[in-house]
């Protein structure tokens, strides 16, 4: 498989376009059992771009609510719960299709009118799994989540891990905002496996009381999500894989959540 973003390191820095536009309003839209898309939007004209438009209608619904009007629409990957409302929307607004899925994505930017995305390969899910950076908000799409990752489709686990310790080198501040709400779910696989962190503790007991945690803090996901600690001793100690190389842990993790 030819891959060359998987290597650990830092994301490219790249020179920003001009004109920095001041960071978009972001509209959260759940459908389906617990995806989760998103509407990005200026101050000015409704001008807006869409995120993972797995179902037209939820979208729709929102796009007229607030009066905005569609011009890029965009995936994390072409996955049916993620695309599948596109075509739709395309025709009814008259925005451009979806982008065909590049095969080997490279870091790059995008430019549409005042939004600036900064497109980041992020192999895993599948191979060519792209998240996107506008201003500190991320779109992990089925990367990354509140408190977990996404399962392996296309790869193995050490690709996903090299993606996703890339997506660690992003600022503490970075808001995360995942393809899915699986919050719940994943905290309490982050309980089971290390029961006395108050923090992963703290975390469940919102999720129980109905807080899907999104967008959530990078910062934060780095101390509580266990698939982004595999590279702490102390934690593989208290999850019970001290002899384990990073990688080979969350390997490990990977297979216990997906038997879980
Ligand atoms: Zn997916």
């Amino acid at each position: 498989m030819k891959n060359t973003t998987t290597e650990p390191g830092r994301y490219e820095s790249m020179p920003r376009l001009p004109n920095p536009p001041t960071a978009p309003t972001i509209l959260i839209v759940r459908y389906g059992a617990d995806n989760l898309g998103y509407i990005l939007h200026g101050p000015a004209d409704g001008a807006c771009v869409v995120i993972d438009p797995g179902d037209a209608n939820a979208f729709l619904k929102v796009l007229s609510a607030h009066r905005l009007h569609p011009g890029l629409l965009l995936a994390t990957h072409g996955h049916a719960d993620h695309v599948a409302g596109a075509d739709d929307i395309a025709g009814r607004t008259g925005c451009p299709p979806i982008p065909p899925t590049v095969d080997d994505p490279t870091e790059h930017e995008i430019a549409w009118r005042e939004f600036r995305l900064r497109v980041l390969p992020v192999p895993g899910h599948t191979r060519t799994h792209v998240a996107y950076l506008v201003d500190k908000a991320l779109f992990t799409g089925d990367t990354l989540f509140v408190a977990g990752c996404g399962r392996l489709f296309e790869c193995d686990a050490a690709t996903l891990w090299h993606s996703l310790l890339r997506l660690c080198d992003l600022p503490d501040e970075t808001l995360v905002y995942p393809g899915h709400d699986y919050t719940l779910d994943n905290l309490t696989f982050a309980a089971e496996l290390t029961p006395d962190d108050a923090a992963v503790a703290t975390r469940l007991a919102l999720a129980r009381e109905g807080d899907a945690l999104v967008p959530s803090i990078l910062g934060e996901e780095r101390h509580t999500n266990p698939f982004l600690r595999c590279a702490d001793p102390v934690f593989r100690r208290q999850a019970g894989m001290p002899h384990l190389s990073a990688e080979a842990c969350f390997a490990e993790l990977r297979r216990r959540k997906d038997d879980w």
